[in-house]
């Protein structure tokens, strides 16, 4: 049986990548040949959050350097422009909870208005990540706080780098 290849978007501001998007990236390989992590943004709204949009790419690349089938990218303005440009037939976006649900089933279906080419992939991440979100992160992590458990070790040595450059 001959197909053509799946590539797939995993879009998301990742201020910083988390286990739980780590799990949605891993478990999005086991159908997509391809996945790109993009880091959407506006150039208007740089300055804003934790980390630069390209240190954000920067930590995906190195949490995702084992794997080839994986790529770090950014993006402005909207998906469906990006996902043209990269020839990718899917967007992938992980489910925390009937929370994220609203908002993730209306934005699939305006994508699909705007892109019918796309179809929206929704992962249900592991159990024991389900908890987890940037915000959160940057929140234990802004007061001193233990996120060893939450990112991967890049990601954990970057806050610490910033965190003994801010107390010298
Ligand atoms: P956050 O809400 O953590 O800032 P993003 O806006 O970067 O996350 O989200 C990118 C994608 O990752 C979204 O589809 C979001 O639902 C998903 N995601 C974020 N955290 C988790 C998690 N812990 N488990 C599953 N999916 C997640």
């Amino acid at each position: 049986m001959t197909r053509t290849d799946h590539i797939a978007i995993c879009p998301g501001s990742f201020d910083p990548i988390t286990l739980g998007h780590e799990d949605i990236v891993r478990r999005a390989l086991s159908f997509a040949d391809q996945v790109i992590v993009a880091v959407a943004h506006q150039s208007s709204h740089r300055k804003t959050g934790m980390f630069s949009i390209e240190e954000r790419v920067a930590l995906i690349a190195d949490v995702f350097a084992d794997d080839p089938r994986v790529e770090a990218a950014q993006f402005e303005g909207l998906l469906v422009d990006f996902a043209r440009s990269r020839g990718a037939d899917l967007v992938v976006r992980g489910l925390r909870g009937v929370r994220d649900f609203e908002y993730e089933f209306q934005m699939a279906l305006m994508n699909r208005e705007l892109y019918p080419g796309m179809e929206t992939v929704f992962l249900a991440p592991d159990a024991g990540r389900s908890f987890l979100s940037s915000t959160l992160v940057r929140e234990i992590a802004s007061v001193g706080g233990d996120v060893s458990r939450f990112v991967a070790e890049p990601v954990l040595r970057r806050i610490e780098e910033r965190r003994a450059t801010r107390s010298t």
